[in-house]
């Protein structure tokens, strides 16, 4: 397996004739609950203590088909005038809860911020090694989506390249700062919050808002007000904040699932800082240029094939419209 460039929009391909199977498989016993003899198996990374009486509250586990691997030098190399390097990296699944019905949207909110401090810890930790540029924590769930297992889970990548659709952010972050010397995301913030047409709900400082220019129905961002480039600062540093947003997240999920069942979820934060990159004035402004925020975008089974109409996004729900519907629609306490 290895890492390819495409030389014109600078992404990164992982190819190799021996990729994991990635589809989900049939699974007689889950392999992720506590006292599974295939949970013992699994590489423990670390471990969030118990708030609910279970076993423990979050784990983080070496992925069972991890498609990066943690050993090996990052060997970038040519290929006339294209770019390769070996998939060295980190890949984890972070099982959000020890009980395999407790999902995101319905454990409890301490059991929740368990899981957001689990996430943070991680990804601080990972930012240690200066090979990575980039930590990816993402979540896949329903059909459609890609999920790999049952058991509630997220995954976390930890890669020598930031992916594409964060550097595009990081790029227009910078070039917003670099004219008004204001984080791009407080403005967002700040006009969306007066006009609140596409806002879904504010808890505490985190704000659940449908973006403008959403880029499929339903689409929807949790951002915090109090401005911070990182995620895990922003966790580590105010741990109490994290209830709120857990409450906020699951909220923000049971709204989603009263429309479809599939999402993806993705936290973006602030990239390495180890590596200086000279097309990002060596990100000297990057704390504050960016801001971490969770994009969560519903799967629309009906819908799929038309997101993309010639290459620009089309979505069917106007971002006023989703986000009305989804303020309308009933969520627990
Ligand atoms: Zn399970
Ligand atoms: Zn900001
Ligand atoms: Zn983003």
């Amino acid at each position: 397996m290895e890492l390819r460039k495409d030389p014109l929009t600078r992404s990164w391909v992982m190819t190799g004739d021996d990729l994991p199977e990635l589809a989900p498989r049939p699974e007689t016993e889950c392999r992720l609950c506590p006292g599974s003899p295939e949970q013992a198996k699994l590489q423990q990374i670390s471990t969030r203590p118990s708030v609910q009486g279970g076993p423990w509250s979050a784990r983080a586990v070496v992925h069972p088909g991890a498609v990066y691997h943690i050993e090996g030098r990052i060997d970038r190399r040519g290929e006339g005038i294209y770019d390769r390097m070996p998939n060295v990296g980190a890949h984890e699944l972070l099982i959000e809860n020890p009980k395999h019905d407790r999902q995101l949207w319905n454990a409890g909110d301490a059991e929740v911020e368990q899981f957001l401090l689990l996430v943070a810890q991680r990804i601080q930790d990972l930012k240690g090694d200066a090979r990575f540029r980039y930590i990816s924590v993402f979540k896949n769930f329903g059909p459609g989506s890609g999920q790999e297992f049952a058991h509630p889970n997220s995954q976390l990548t930890a890669t020598t390249f930031i992916p594409r659709r964060v550097l595009y952010e990081l790029r227009a972050g910078l070039d917003y700062y670099n004219q008004k010397e204001r984080c791009v995301f407080c403005d967002i913030l700040a006009q969306e919050t007066a006009a609140s047409t596409r806002i879904i709900e504010v808890r505490g400082d985190f704000v659940a808002a449908c973006p403008y220019a959403s880029r499929a129905p339903y689409e929807t961002w949790i951002l915090s007000r109090a401005h911070d480039s990182s995620f895990e600062h922003h966790a580590l540093n105010h741990p109490q904040s994290m209830r709120d947003l857990a409450g906020l997240l699951r909220r923000t999920l049971q709204r989603i699932r009263t429309l479809t069942e599939s999402f993806h979820m993705v936290l973006h934060t602030s990239p390495n800082k180890f590596h200086a990159s000279a097309s990002l004035g060596y990100w000297q402004t990057l704390d504050e240029d960016y801001h971490w925020h969770i994009e969560i975008l519903p799967i629309l089974a009906a819908k799929a094939k038309s997101y993309t109409f010639k290459e620009v996004y089309y979505s069917p729900v106007t971002p006023e419209t989703a986000a009305a519907r989804l303020r309308e629609a009933s969520v627990e306490i």
